[in-house]
């Protein structure tokens, strides 16, 4: 069995056949967790969450991209027209409500992403203060409902640690999703208690020296489809093809799938608390 922990079946690539896709996923044991950019597509994945008994999860959250004005994804928002809203402030009473679901098992995606910044040095300051604040926000409810987050840090990681030492929660729980940072970074992360979750990325990018030196205990995997596809798989990602994660992460640690597969499942089950 795997937990693919960071999926997007709630965005509009999948908008056709996301039934079918969760089928043959779960049918191969083969669970997920469907994460949320923004208002409309966190409340798509805890729609979609809540028809399943179990194996299908959602995480809430606003994304930082999402703060600002940007060129919509078409196979992210795309199926819902009357929420092409350009950019989404973080109202925390309604993302409140929203984890009202017990199928909601965390808050995320949230950070810090760094890769559009503007230019000017006024116009940067502003920038990453907006970020900061909405991330601080969603700590505070991740705080208040006791539920782990799932992070998106891009060119940012030296901030987001920062920040999350400053917030200085020490029960905070969570994830650091698509870990592409550097060894220092990874230790501060882990010592802090996160996870590091590892993705298709990892056949793109050579993280091999960070894999082989992160304790298993601390390794998640995820796919985060519809992008990043592992090899040899080509076209959309899914859920299923997490297990071309587990097997790059098995062979750089010179163990078994089966090895990378129970350990990395007990991690999610652990970090998210997922009973069943
Ligand atoms: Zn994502």
């Amino acid at each position: 069995m795997l937990i693919d922990t960071h999926a997007h079946l709630n965005f509009a690539a999948f908008e056709k056949d996301v039934k079918k896709i969760i089928q043959r996923s779960v049918e191969n044991d083969v669970w997920m967790i469907n994460v949320g950019t923004q208002y409309n597509t966190s409340e798509r994945a805890v729609e979609i969450a809540d028809g399943y008994k179990k194996g299908v999860y959602a995480a809430i959250g606003l994304h930082p991209l999402h703060l600002e004005e940007q060129k919509l994804d078409k196979s992210e928002v795309g199926f819902l027209p009357k929420f092409k809203t350009r950019s989404e402030e973080f109202d925390y009473e309604r993302y409140k409500k929203l984890a009202q679901s017990e199928k909601v098992i965390a808050v995320g995606e949230i950070g810090l992403d760094y890769y559009y910044k503007p230019k000017t040095k006024r116009k940067l300051e502003i920038f990453k203060q907006k970020q900061r604040e909405a991330l601080l926000n969603q700590l505070r409810l991740a705080q208040e409902l006791d539920l782990p987050v799932i992070f998106h840090c891009r060119m940012a990681h030296d901030d987001l640690i920062q920040t999350i030492k400053q917030f200085n929660n020490l029960t905070m729980r969570g994830t650091i999703h698509c870990f592409t940072g550097n060894w220092e970074q990874a230790e501060e992360y882990m010592n802090m208690g996160f996870y590091l979750g590892f993705n298709g990325i990892i056949f793109k990018l050579n993280l091999d020296e960070i894999i082989r030196k992160t304790p298993l205990d601390k390794i998640l995997v995820e796919t985060d489809c519809p992008y990043l596809t592992p090899s040899p798989m080509t076209g959309r990602n899914e859920p299923l093809y997490v297990k071309y994660v587990a097997e790059k992460i098995a062979k750089i640690k010179n163990l078994s799938f089966e090895e990378i597969a129970k350990i990395t499942t007990q991690n999610a089950k652990k970090s998210f608390k997922i009973n069943q």
